[in-house]
């Protein structure tokens, strides 16, 4: 087995979609960033590749390439899953936490993990998302960001 982390954090900016863990979440800001900028999905990703010694986001999709623009993360993930499965890994478990002051997210966690599982094959027991505030402290919790965390079990195929 490996295990890998993850973390991302994106600003809050008006007049964009806000979508966490591949769900569009009604708000007056989404976050910022060259794709759907999807925090939790990013954090994710790199748990994935960090699992599997894969390197990271930025080095397999480039916010410099010109495809990455607007692109769905879920479809990101899905590469990644493509790019450790080529390495002889499959996922065992993700768990993951989503900091954000506002809005609140726990309505929202089930539609994620559908999202998540579905988008890697998964069964829903193997996704894992819980949401925390900051608390009102740091840009976080002044809800001018939001974070992700993430970490991931890779198993070796048989
Ligand atoms: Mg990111």
């Amino acid at each position: 087995m490996r295990i890998g982390i993850g973390w991302d954090s994106h600003p809050l900016a008006a007049g964009r979609p806000l979508i966490l863990g591949g769900v569009s979440i009604a708000h007056a800001r989404g976050l910022l960033g060259v794709s759907d900028a999807d925090a939790l999905l990013h954090a994710v990703i790199d748990a994935m590749l960090g699992a599997a010694a894969l390197g990271d986001i930025g080095q397999h999709f480039p916010e410099s390439d010109p495809a990455m623009r607007g692109i769905s993360s879920l479809l990101l993930l899905q590469r990644a899953q493509e790019l450790i499965h080529a390495a002889g890994w499959r996922i065992g478990n993700i768990d993951s936490v989503i900091i954000a002051e506002q809005p609140r997210l726990a309505p929202y966690i089930p539609a994620m993990r559908e999202q998540i599982a579905q988008a890697l094959g998964l069964s829903l027991s193997r996704i894992s998302i819980k949401a925390k505030t900051a608390e009102g402290l740091d840009s976080v919790g002044q809800g001018r960001a939001i974070q992700a965390q993430a970490v991931a079990l890779l198993e070796e195929m048989p």
